[in-house]
């Protein structure tokens, strides 16, 4: 039959590339790689936006010990080889489409991999990079100028916050969303209202808060639309340095939190994330609890779901192994 003949004939260059994108779709990062290397066509597929649009790397952790010192960490060489293998590949086939990439709060990523991924992403919307102990403020300035298109980025508590929001605001017009990770003060809280006065959506989930910053969050920053303190723990600090744990907001920030669109607040005895936290002493042990845990957030748009598929469990097993 005609039919039968036409369908014989069909070569793999002719299939059609929407599907080879969704089969794609299924694989990980390490089955991707050969198949990125089939043809031009396979390996066009294989970088499609559909594929890359978030890069995952959320199991990917550093081999480490703490040290006493600057930048408190130790990473064996072994770790850096592995993550500048890993990355080299997923840069390679993405092509410049990654939008939004994670990383494990455990890892420790140094400049050199910090300015690969920045120069081959530019078209990064969202950043998710809770550890920046090795990375030099010269370093992460570069990537921001780089990330011109960048929206929202997750990131840890540093000593100086005010050169990043600089940076941020002179080369990333389009940011609106940050979560910070560890703990906020007012210091941090000027940062932003400096340079980042339109900021639209701030998270401290699970992070230590001075009453003095959340205040100054409510009371000038007019286009803050959604906040989250949700299992944070708040601390008054008097003149004298002494920390004193607030253990209920009164009426005066709820009206001021009133305005907003969102305002995620708990603080409760029976709240796991809230025991947690107690028991941490404000800075939250993200090892000793669920994998998933610090992944969280009650805005929806800052939550990271569950692990992503390019670079899952697989992977995970095949680049430790060597
Ligand atoms: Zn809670």
């Amino acid at each position: 039959m005609m039919g039968e003949n036409k369908w014989m004939g069909k070569r793999w260059e002719d299939m059609d590339t929407d599907v080879l994108v969704k089969i794609f779709k299924e694989l990980n990062l390490v089955e991707l790689s050969p198949v990125s290397q089939v043809c031009r066509l396979w390996r066009s597929a294989c970088s499609d936006p559909l594929i890359w649009g978030t890069l995952d790397f959320g199991l990917l952790k550093s081999n480490f010990i703490q040290t006493r010192a600057s930048p408190y960490i130790w990473v064996d060489d072994r770790s850096d080889k592995r993550l500048a293998r890993i990355l080299r590949v997923a840069m390679a086939i993405s092509c410049g489409n990654v939008n939004c990439m994670i990383f494990h709060y455990n890892l420790f990523m140094k400049d050199e991999h910090l300015h690969f991924i920045s120069e081959r992403s530019p078209h990064l919307k969202r950043l998710v990079m809770p550890a920046w102990n090795r990375i030099t403020k010269v370093a992460i300035c570069q990537a921001i100028q780089r990330w011109q298109e960048l929206e929202s980025m997750t990131m840890p508590t540093i000593g100086h916050p005010p050169y990043i929001m600089e940076e941020i605001a002179r080369s990333c017009k389009n940011f609106t969303e940050l979560k910070i990770m560890g703990s906020f003060d007012q210091q941090f809280a000027s940062a932003i209202l400096q340079f980042l006065p339109k900021l639209k959506v701030l998270s401290l989930r699970c992070s230590k808060v001075s009453m003095d910053a959340l205040q100054c969050l409510l009371n000038s920053m007019e286009y803050l639309e959604v906040l989250n303190i949700s299992h944070c723990l708040l601390l008054v600090i008097a003149a004298n340095g002494r920390k004193q744990v607030v253990h209920e907001l009164d009426s005066q920030i709820f009206e001021r939190a009133s305005r907003l669109r969102e305002f995620h607040y708990c603080q409760s005895r029976l709240c796991v994330a809230c025991q947690r936290m107690v028991v941490d002493e404000g800075i939250m042990r993200w090892y000793r609890y669920e994998d998933w845990f610090w992944r969280r957030d009650e805005v929806r748009s800052l939550d990271l779901q569950d692990y992503g598929k390019l670079f899952d469990a697989g992977c995970e097993r095949l680049t430790s192994v060597e």
